[in-house]
């Protein structure tokens, strides 16, 4: 029996792709060369972007001519339509994706793949390592927290011991992925009953939770303990205005760096978590990527309150220039959305401006489209036409993107490319 597997979207997808190979390896089915070769197609699905969607029912719909032909082949669909579908307590989506793919024997949620076997890596140098899954951020646009689910780390040995093994075997590249890689953990602490607990769950925390006034940092500070022992300090969230639990991945960033990797690379990170201490580990560990990804969505800083993005441009912009002042050979790449609910020309034109005060490397330009279950589809008008999106998009890449394509070229263009769709 032999398989082939197809994936859309983000490095997530892919890197949850290999899991899937590995999975039906276990089983005895080897690689099949096309779609036609194989006797299971497994699809991986995005749904970030409509046009991501549209195209999953259009590679189904040739599937299933083929299946016509080979009634034995079967086609399994996962990944996030699968998420969403599933999570949809009122069972709509199921019945819609059910009906608009009646050629697919399965549709299996990507959690059942699990980490059990080590995946199928393609390149022999590089691997993607995943340290989390979902996201509890819940930003307007975005479908991920719907198709994901919220935010689970992966226990921190287990990622350890992953890395371990890919640096036995020779590995030189290592890019550690998750929807917000820089919360890692805050789910991994040990909560007053010795059991984990979510860092947004206010009445299991461990420690002092009350909100202060913007800007006040709380004198005393309890350590709070996770799982393997260690104690670790609450850190301050100015945008929340309280303490909150800290997340490990300074830690586990630090200690793969110190691997003997030639190259440690994250992704994708948020503004609001971007914490000193990751700067720090990443100034002093040399192998540590000095292409950063930190998605910004917008320039003005009422489209950031309308996303629920946690960040002023402000803030965004000291960030940036923290991280610069540390680390002076840093490029920054970002995702941007052009076109957002309500956008007037003056917002659009604040996002142009940070890009010139940034001077991104690369943006990940996007037009806004309407995603299902998000709060802006719920709530807010789609109501910059289409026209006017194309025209502030192609703006956006004529200032960041062009200029590099007509320096590096193409092919390097691409080498760097390090879209997290999801951002
Ligand atoms: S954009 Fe990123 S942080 Fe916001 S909800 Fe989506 S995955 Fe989470």
């Amino acid at each position: 029996m032999k398989y082939f597997v197809k994936t859309f979207g983000c490095q997530q997808n892919a890197a949850d792709s290999e899991r899937v190979e590995a999975r039906l390896q276990a089983r005895g089915m080897t690689p099949a060369s096309s779609y036609e070769d194989a006797d299971h197609i497994v699809i991986n699905t995005c749904m970030v972007r409509e046009s991501a969607e549209n195209r999953v029912y259009g590679l189904v719909k040739n599937l299933t001519e083929l299946k016509n032909k080979k009634p034995s082949l079967k086609i399994i669909v996962t990944g996030c339509m699968v998420g969403v579908a599933f999570r949809d307590k009122t069972g709509k989506v199921l019945k819609k994706i059910k009906k608009a793919m009646p050629g697919v024997d399965e549709f299996m949620p990507i959690e059942e793949v699990g980490f059990d076997f080590a995946p199928i890596r393609t390149s022999k140098t590089a691997a993607w390592v995943p340290i989390s899954n979902g996201c509890n951020n819940f930003c307007t646009f975005c479908i991920v927290p719907f198709t994901r689910g919220r935010e689970v780390s992966r226990p921190y040995e287990d990622i350890i011991e992953e890395c371990k093994e890919l640096r036995t075997q020779g590995y030189k590249e290592i890019t550690l992925l998750g929807q917000n890689v820089n919360s890692y953990g805050a789910d991994l602490i040990v909560g007053e009953k010795n059991i984990q607990v979510m860092r947004d769950l206010p009445d299991k925390t461990y420690f002092e939770e009350k909100a202060l006034p913007k800007g006040k940092v709380p004198l005393k500070k309890s350590p709070a303990f996770i799982v393997n022992g260690r104690a670790v300090e609450p850190v301050y969230v100015q945008h929340l205005g309280r303490l909150r639990i800290p997340t490990l991945f300074p830690h586990l960033l630090e200690e793969i760096a110190q691997m003997g990797f030639e190259r440690v690379d994250f992704v994708s990170s948020n503004p609001w978590d971007f914490s000193d201490e990751v700067i720090g580990v990443m100034a002093r560990n040399k192998n540590i990527t000095r292409v950063l990804h930190l998605p910004l969505q917008h320039g003005d800083n009422n489209v950031l309150k309308r996303m629920n993005r946690w960040y002023s441009r402000e803030e965004y912009l000291s960030i940036i220039n923290k991280i610069r002042e540390k680390i002076p050979d840093i490029k920054f790449t970002t995702d941007i959305i052009v076109g957002f609910c309500g956008e007037t020309r003056e917002e659009f034109e604040n996002t142009v401006d940070l890009c010139k005060k940034v001077g991104f490397y690369k943006a990940y330009v996007a037009m806004y489209s309407q995603r299902p279950m998000t709060a802006a589809t719920k709530i807010m008008a789609d109501n910059v036409p289409h026209k006017e999106k194309k025209r502030r998009w192609q703006i956006l890449e004529e200032l960041v993107n062009k200029p590099h394509i007509e320096s590096y070229g193409e092919n390097q263009y691409h080498m760097h490319k390090k879209s997290t769709y999801a951002h």
